[in-house]
């Protein structure tokens, strides 16, 4: 028996890919996780997919679900309205103008939409984490990438290419680091897990380092954002200094978008987002510095960790419900 309408949510990365439902309580059921294996191509991947959303329709309508749509998020460029992805780094060629969204719907006979994969993170916490009850809300992901999202009047705001929220890619240094992106001295190029990566290898070849040498165990291939933190904490003084930098550049990428927009709430996730006070205490002096236009409203101004365990997932679920019209 059909006991009510639900919707896939799928986030697609570049190493895995996790799949789910969500309930009508927003309660993500039947997480499954695969790996992608970018390098094939984009049809074997897209047939992939398919099966996975197939797959889970069926444990969904085991459970007395009937799913309405299907929502993929996607570490890309995408335009939301065609369903087509534009910019995707991270994955093999073939699929720049790929319609991932028809393929799928055509492959599973369910509505498909897609959303970048750092807006599905923003619109599943500022509904069902740490963002809401915010009207006014930016989302930043730190990891292989810096994302962002942007609510404004309790909606997701994606401008008029559907591209609206690209908070990484502001420049902090003009005459800075290239960026993953074409560009120079974005945000990402200071603050992602890479950069993080990037700006610890000088020190550690130099034998500058001895605590972060300890922690991983003599061995480049150990070398992550996490080893840094721990060196850190440790009281690596040059690790803590890398993770200024990276602070630093978040902060004045939200400082700038506090002015434009006047926002309530920064919720802030992914990987390199777990080393907390190493990362928010710099994001919040650099505000404190550099933040004119609202400092008297400064102290209300809550950043806040991500809550959810798969807010991609949740969110591009939500996303396919919202855009299909199924009143979840
Ligand atoms: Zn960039």
């Amino acid at each position: 028996m059909i006991v009510a309408n639900a919707s896939i949510g799928l986030d697609l990365g570049g190493t895995t890919y996790s799949v789910g439902w969500l309930d009508e309580m927003g309660q993500l059921r039947d997480l499954v996780s695969l790996e992608t294996r970018s390098y094939r191509p984009p049809a074997e991947i897209v047939a992939d997919l398919a099966q996975a959303i197939k797959a889970t329709a069926q444990r969904a309508q085991l459970a007395g679900y009937r799913i309405m749509a299907a929502g993929i998020g996607v570490p890309a460029v995408i335009n939301p309205w065609a369903g087509e992805v534009l910019l995707p780094p991270n994955f093999a060629q073939g699929w720049h103008g790929l319609a991932l969204a028809e393929q799928l719907q055509a492959l599973t006979g369910i509505p498909t939409r897609l959303i970048n994969d750092a807006r599905a993170f923003t619109l599943a916490e500022s509904r069902l984490g740490a963002g809401k009850g915010y009207a006014h809300l930016l989302g930043v992901t730190v990891g292989t990438g810096v994302g962002g999202g942007l609510i404004l009047n309790g909606q997701l705001y994606l401008g008029r290419w559907g591209s609206a929220g690209e908070f990484g890619h502001q420049v902090y240094d003009p005459h800075g680091l290239i960026c993953g992106c074409g560009g120079v001295g974005c945000i990402e190029a200071y603050a992602s897990g890479p950069a993080i990566v990037a700006a610890a290898v000088r020190p550690l070849r130099q034998g500058r380092v001895p605590i972060l040498r300890e922690v991983i165990g003599n061995s480049l291939d150990r070398l992550s954002p996490k080893a840094v933190a721990q060196a850190a904490l440790a009281g690596e003084e040059e690790c803590r200094e890398i993770y200024r930098q990276a602070g630093r550049a978040l902060g004045l990428g939200i400082s700038n978008v506090l002015s434009v927009l006047g926002l309530e709430a920064v919720v802030i996730g992914g990987g390199v987002a777990e080393a907390g006070d190493l990362l928010l205490e710099p994001i919040w002096e650099t505000l404190r510095r550099h933040q004119f236009m609202i400092a008297e409203h400064l102290h209300e101004l809550n950043i806040l960790r991500a809550e959810l365990d798969e807010p991609g997932v949740v969110g591009a679920a939500m996303w396919a419900a919202e855009q299909t019209l199924v009143g979840l």
